[in-house]
């Protein structure tokens, strides 16, 4: 996929109203289905489809950011686990899903792919209320935004 074919590059994927963050060579998005409560997509700002495709001194501050991204979901959401997805089968822009796993999950041990549901997007108000609370989370392991 070229740049000028991919969704992220060109501003189509994700939603505007869903960014929660710059994170540095990334951008943390809230996942549209929020059937998994704070699932968060992170981007990167640049494109790239693989991870060889990133220059060492980048893909370790990549692999930071999803760390401290993941950390800050996860005590938003009081997970039990993080899911950590690198696919790019559909979208092939390298986007991680971050997927806080809860103690109320429906299939704990099942990835989330194979869990049937409704995609659950979120009024605006709800919206608001779980990038805020990934925001301040985000802002207790780092004062970046
Ligand atoms: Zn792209």
């Amino acid at each position: 996929m070229t740049p000028e074919a991919c969704p992220a590059c060109t501003g189509r994927w994700p939603a505007p109203a869903l960014r929660i963050a710059d994170c540095g060579t990334t951008v943390a998005y809230l996942h549209d289905d929020q059937f998994f409560p704070g699932w968060t997509v992170l981007l990167l700002k640049r494109h790239a489809t693989e991870l060889w495709q990133v220059e060492p001194a980048e893909r370790a501050a990549l692999i930071e950011e999803v760390a401290r991204v993941a950390r800050a979901v996860a005590a938003a959401f009081d997970a039990v686990k993080v899911n950590y997805e690198l696919l790019g089968n559909q979208i092939a822009h390298i986007h991680w899903h971050l997927i806080p796993r809860r103690a109320d999950d429906p299939a704990p041990r099942s990835p989330v792919w194979s869990v049937a549901h409704e995609p659950r997007p979120l009024a605006a108000d709800e919206l608001a209320e779980r990038i805020a609370r990934i925001r301040a989370t985000l802002r207790i392991s780092h004062e970046r935004r």
